[in-house]
């Protein structure tokens, strides 16, 4: 990040750190809140175009910070109205971000690391393994960035999914201060109900997300219904295995009020059997839980098949039966592979090529 080498990037302070910011620099605290509108509100790019702001304070602030920005690098685009986008962060590394059309709305997928480290045996996120972690201003961004395509058809996002590439949890401490930036008034304003997070699995941070008071949903990937199966298919579940696991979560159930989504993946011939969906069923029996049946992306890379649409259906069946609520989530992007990290392989494996594109005139508009 060489341009910004002991600059301050104006989108990772919360309010009071802006105003304790801006009185540094002499300037008034009423500042912070015109700051705070031009930032996420109007998503401007240059601290000269903030007309209110005394030139002075401009230039100062352009000596000390900067705006950072998304560079599309790459977009696709699925039937179903779901549009994966390919940013390029401002040291040149890229993340995916998924805009979702919903009943009322837009959503974005948001991605909290570049690659991950939880090398789960059916993702595409995870196949280089972890490069780093995001910052708030980072994943803001990509919210920033759906805004300003939206932005033309008079319309904002209004639900925010931490479900792109990286675990969550891995990146506590950014993902949460992203999460309370996501909630500013004169920000983005996106209220706590419509922010999800979704992780592997890291039980000690799940306990403490429990602990922030803060009324968003929990996603938990479960996709295996004992041990040994998770152990496979996920490595996490070797450090914190469901007798861990549940417990945080029923923790978290009880603690918010809030009922926990456990997603779980089918895939063809490894935990799709009418045994796993029992075996589910007993395992989640009794607490304040809700399945999300997602049928599998498959990834080229990797060796996995979808279950069969019948197979999930089957699947639904026996959890309902066994008193388990269980939605089929409708495949979103299936035919873009907007699975995590599929576009970034895709990508930069073109780009080894010598035939990367720049897909863009580039900005968020
Ligand atoms: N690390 C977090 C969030 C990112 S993944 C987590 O694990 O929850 C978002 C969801 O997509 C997870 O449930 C993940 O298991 C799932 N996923 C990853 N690759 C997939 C694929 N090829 N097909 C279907 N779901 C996939």
């Amino acid at each position: 990040m060489v341009k910004e080498v002991g600059l301050t990037n104006l989108k990772n302070l919360y309010s009071d750190e802006l105003e304790a910011f801006l009185a540094n620099l002499g300037a008034e605290r009423f500042r912070a809140a015109q700051l705070v509108e031009w930032l996420y509100g109007r998503g401007i790019q240059s601290f000269s175009e903030m007309t209110n702001l005394p030139v002075a304070l401009r230039s100062r602030l352009a000596e000390v910070a900067f705006i950072s920005r998304l560079k599309k690098l790459a977009e696709a685009k699925g039937e179903d109205g779901t549009i994966k986008y390919l940013f390029a962060l401002e040291d040149g590394q890229a993340i995916e971000t998924v805009r979702m059309k919903y009943r009322y709305g837009h959503a974005v997928c948001v991605s909290t690391q570049v690659g991950c480290r939880m090398a789960c045996r059916f993702c595409a996120s995870t196949i280089g393994g972890l490069i780093r972690n995001l910052e708030p201003a980072e994943m803001l961004d990509q919210v920033l960035a759906v805004n300003g395509e939206l932005a033309p058809l008079g319309q904002r996002v209004g639900r925010v999914v931490l479900m792109g590439s990286g675990e969550p949890l891995d990146n506590y401490e950014a993902v949460l201060r992203f999460i309370r930036l996501l909630n500013l008034a004169r920000g983005l304003n996106i209220g706590y109900r419509h922010i999800t997070l979704s992780t592997s699995g890291v039980a000690p941070g799940i306990i403490r997300l429990a602990g922030e008071g803060l009324p968003i949903t929990l996603a938990v990937s479960l996709h295996a219904p004992n041990n040994e199966l998770r152990d496979y298919l996920m490595p996490i579940n070797r450090r914190y295995p469901l007798e861990e696991l549940l417990p945080a979560c029923h923790d978290y159930a009880d603690r918010t009020g809030r009922r926990v989504t456990f997603e779980y993946t089918l895939i063809r011939g490894v935990n799709d059997s009418p045994r796993e969906a029992r075996e589910l069923v007993r395992l989640l029996s009794g607490h304040l839980a809700h399945v999300n049946l997602i049928p599998l992306n498959p990834v080229k890379e990797r060796e996995f098949q979808p279950t069969s649409p019948e197979g999930v259906r089957r699947f639904a069946r026996l959890l309902g039966e066994g008193g388990i609520p269980a939605t089929i989530r409708r495949e979103l992007g299936g035919d873009i592979d907007a699975a995590c990290g599929q576009l970034r392989r895709k990508v930069l494996a073109e780009a080894r090529l010598g035939d990367l594109k720049d897909a863009t005139d580039a900005e968020p508009k």
